[in-house]
């Protein structure tokens, strides 16, 4: 949710910041000030973006938030909420000398209710719990950010999370029922699927909390397929990997995941340990999801489907080691890029699927125009690509050349028909495309919906009007502390 207009929170009285306030609400253990806290808290997992605050918050109830807000509003300091802290896209790094409001301790555990097939959770419960609890009672919960077992259903919720599964299962707001949310006004809304409250659920589900903080939730489970199996796919080009990639879902089968790794993505993980892709350039890790028997057939489509467009012989189903294996090289890339440059950033494009050949012939022009590499991957059968920036913080020449590849991504992701996040959430580091991406009008609607639920603009002050992006290069947590 992305509102042009200026926060009248600008954390005026930064010295004065009366901590005595916030203790009287959540009680002295629970507002932090020391600065190893601080630190900690000033940061996400997006290299490169940081901000100071004066101080961390653990509510545990609606009613503290409530009055947090109602203190926040009235001394004109600015609230970030965050969750786990896994955003990519920069959404929880907080204000300088704001506040950051963490949802941790809203942990009430997940109920899973096997009749109706439904979980019940506090925000700040990790969405590797989630599954796990579901899996418990032989049921299934699709979303599956590969950061959950510390992102939480919180920041799931609030940026709307995707995953490998996404491309048969759909996103997280395919499987909410109920939302309870405090507003900056302090109201408590609790909105529902199906009833006429179902507008304001789907005004929380993605909205990077700019309008509310979101407390806890029901969601929709599902049956686990009852087979699955896994096909991996070495390529000579990246190319060849795309054309087979349109080619599987035109022929009208829907894998249960999808993931294509690049040459650059490969190379990554082949550093960190042989993975046995030497050879490769390309790789897709297709599972396929269903009845034996519907299995088999689509396996046989698929089969023919890449071995066409000149996958390495020779092709089969993987046996369980070889999946194994293969799905460890997918997991192992985010920390793997760390072997090829000290910093890295990426976007999370999405373009219609017809245009991901020419979405990775254009990255990879943009990455020898700018002369560093980007490594491609992503959940490629819903079009999602992670094209990420390897780079040197320590380097103005490649900091530079960084940020000018991050907009030429962003213009092609636009260009293309795609959109400027399949799933990471605009946050702080596409909030300068944000222009080029939505016309005016649509942009002052949507500033209208956030004025409406935060008319001072306390919440996530940092998503809600352009800025400067941090001035590279980033100090470090020691320079700043
Ligand atoms: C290795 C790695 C892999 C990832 N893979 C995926 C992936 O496959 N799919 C995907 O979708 N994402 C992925 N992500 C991105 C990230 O994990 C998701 O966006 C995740 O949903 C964020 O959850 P979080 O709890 O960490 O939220 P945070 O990072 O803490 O916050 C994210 C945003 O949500 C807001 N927020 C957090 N909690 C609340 C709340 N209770 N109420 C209101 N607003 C809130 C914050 O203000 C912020 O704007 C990945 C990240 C990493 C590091």
């Amino acid at each position: 949710m992305i509102a042009q207009y200026r926060s009248s929170c600008q954390n005026p009285t930064l010295d004065t910041m009366n901590f005595e306030a916030l203790i009287d609400i959540c009680g002295s253990d629970r507002v932090r000030t020391d600065s190893s806290t601080l630190v900690a808290y000033s940061v996400d997992a997006t290299v490169g973006y940081r901000g100071n605050p004066s101080a961390v918050i653990f509510p545990i109830n609606s009613n503290e938030i409530r009055r947090v807000f109602a203190l926040c509003s009235s001394q004109g300091w600015n609230i970030v909420v965050r969750g786990g802290g896994t955003s990519l896209a920069g959404g929880a790094v907080p204000s300088d000398h704001g506040i950051v409001m963490s949802t941790e301790l809203l942990d009430t555990k997940p109920i899973v209710d096997a009749q109706s097939m439904t979980i019940s959770a506090g925000a700040g419960v990790t969405t590797a719990d989630l599954q796990t609890a579901a899996a418990k009672k032989g049921l299934f919960f699709p979303p599956d950010p590969s950061s959950q077992s510390v992102a939480m259903l919180g920041g799931n919720l609030a940026t709307n999370a995707g995953g490998s599964f996404a491309l048969k299962y759909g996103v997280i707001r395919d499987y909410v029922l109920t939302i309870e949310a405090v507003t900056p006004s302090g109201d408590i809304v609790i909105a529902r699927r199906g009833d006429p409250t179902e507008p304001l659920l789907d005004l929380m589900i993605g909205s990077e909390g700019t309008l509310g903080l979101i407390i806890s939730a029901t969601l929709r489970l599902i049956r686990p397929p009852p087979t699955v199996s896994t096909i991996v796919a070495r390529f000579y080009t990246a190319d060849q990997a795309m054309n087979a990639t349109v080619e599987i879902l035109k022929m009208g089968v829907v894998p249960g995941r999808m993931e294509f790794m690049d040459e650059v993505s490969i190379a990554a993980v082949q550093l960190a340990r042989d993975y046995g892709l030497a050879n490769t350039k390309a790789l897709l890790i297709l599972e396929l999801h269903g009845t034996e028997k519907d299995v088999t057939q689509k396996t046989k489509v698929v089969l023919s489907a890449l071995n066409r467009n000149g996958s390495q012989k020779p092709l089969a189903p993987a046996t369980f080691e070889e999946a194994t294996v293969a799905w460890n090289a997918r997991s192992a890339i985010t920390s793997s890029l760390a072997r090829l440059k000290p910093g890295k950033i990426g976007e999370d494009i999405c373009v219609p699927r017809s245009k991901l050949p020419r979405a990775l012939r254009e990255i990879s022009k943009i990455s020898t125009e700018v002369d560093l590499l980007i490594a491609v991957f992503g959940h490629v059968g819903d079009g999602t690509l992670h094209p990420n920036v390897s780079y040197d913080p320590s380097s103005m020449s490649e900091c530079q050349r960084m940020k000018k590849a991050l907009s030429k991504i962003a213009e092609i992701g636009i260009a293309l028909g795609g959109v400027l996040s399949g799933e990471h959430g605009i946050g702080r580091v596409k909030l300068p495309y944000v222009d080029k991406a939505y016309d005016q009008s649509t942009i002052a609607a949507m500033a209208s919906i956030k004025k409406a639920f935060d008319p001072l603009g306390v919440l996530n002050p940092n998503l809600t009007w352009k800025e400067k992006v941090t001035d590279y290069p980033p100090k470090t947590a020691h320079q700043q502390a």
